[in-house]
């Protein structure tokens, strides 16, 4: 098998890219409009939070093969599968992802996900407030 660092890469595994729930920060739309790819084609908007759009059931940059914009992947992609628990305030590693146990949370990721979250939460509340809701 293919020796990589990255557990996805060479478990070959897409199981976080079916479904996806992954937010986008405004620089993660902006980085990908700059692309060629219209937003409409992958943002969805709920409640003021921006989320990757899926198509046939997973992500719509996924192919059936691996990602198509792989350099390109939102932050969120880059930083998965380290995630903020908003109940306990803890940086966490997901408890779905099948190969967890091969990634560690290291110091300077969970510095980096804080901080996307909270700029995650600022765009929110500010496209919120434009709004006027
Ligand atoms: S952008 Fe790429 S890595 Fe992120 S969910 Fe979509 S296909 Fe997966």
């Amino acid at each position: 098998m293919e020796r990589t660092k990255n557990p996805c890469l060479r478990r070959r595994c897409i199981k976080c890219c079916l479904n996806t729930q992954m937010p986008l920060s405004d620089s993660d739309v902006a980085r990908i409009k700059g692309l060629g790819v219209s937003e409409n084609l992958f943002v969805v908007e709920r409640k003021g939070l921006q989320k990757l759009r899926n198509s046939m059931g997973r992500c719509v940059f996924h192919n059936g093969q691996a990602c198509t914009i792989y350099g390109d992947r939102p932050e969120g992609c880059r930083i998965y599968p380290v995630l903020f628990d908003r109940d306990t305030k803890e940086v966490i590693l997901d408890r779905d992802c099948s190969h967890k146990e091969e990634f560690r949370v290291a110091p300077g990721i969970s510095h980096e996900i804080i901080r996307l979250v909270r700029r995650l939460d600022a765009e929110r509340n500010s496209r919120l407030k434009s709004k006027g809701s």
